[in-house]
C-alpha cells in the first residue's frame, strides 16, 4: 500500500516516496508535520470556501485530533453547507466522542441542510457506540431517501 501525504505548501496529494511536490515543487523532505496541521486548522476559516473544504477533508484523512474543536465550531457555525458537510465527515473519520453532540444536533435538526444531515449520520456511524446508535435510531423515524440510506447502511456495517 502506498502512503499518501499532502504537500504542506499547496496541499496536493503526493506519494510518500516523492521528495519534491509534483504540483508546486516544494521540498517535501522539510515537511513539518506539526506546522502543517496548524496551517490546515487555520485554513478552516479561509475566506475561499474551497480552501476551507479542502483543509477539512485533509484533516479527516490524516485523522488530526487537534482539529476536533475547530471542526466542531465550523460544523456548528459555518453558513456554508459544503464546509459543514466536510467538517462532519472529518469528525467521523477522526472518531472523537466529543463530536457526538454537535453531529446529533445537526442530524436531528430538520432545518439543517440535507447534505449536512446525511454527513452527520455517516459520521455518527463511523464513531459508533451506544450514544450514536441511539441518535441514528431516533433519526431513522421519518427519514427517507438518501438520509435513510445513510442511517441504515451504517447500522448494518458497524
Ligand atoms: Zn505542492
Amino acid at each position: 500500500m502506498s502512503i499518501t501525504i499532502f504537500c504542506p505548501s499547496c496541499w496536493s496529494e503526493c506519494k510518500a516516496k516523492e521528495k519534491i511536490c509534483p504540483s508546486c515543487g516544494a521540498d517535501l523532505e522539510s515537511l513539518d508535520k506539526r506546522g502543517f496541521s496548524e496551517k490546515l486548522i487555520s485554513a478552516l476559516y479561509h475566506p475561499e470556501p474551497l480552501t476551507a473544504v479542502r483543509a477539512a477533508w485533509i484533516l479527516g484523512q490524516i485523522k488530526e485530533k487537534a482539529a476536533v474543536p475547530q471542526l466542531i465550531e465550523v460544523l456548528s457555525s459555518s453558513p456554508d453547507p459544503y464546509i459543514q458537510e466536510v467538517a462532519a465527515l472529518a469528525l467521523g473519520k477522526i472518531g472523537d466522542g466529543k463530536a457526538v453532540d454537535v453531529l446529533s444536533k445537526k442530524l436531528l435538526d430538520l432545518n439543517s441542510y440535507l447534505i449536512v444531515r446525511i454527513a452527520s449520520a455517516e459520521a455518527l456511524g463511523m464513531i459508533g457506540g451506544e450514544a450514536c446508535e441511539a441518535v441514528l435510531e431516533t433519526a431513522s423515524h421519518g427519514a427517507d431517501g438518501a438520509l435513510k440510506e445513510a442511517i441504515t447502511t451504517k447500522k448494518d456495517n458497524p
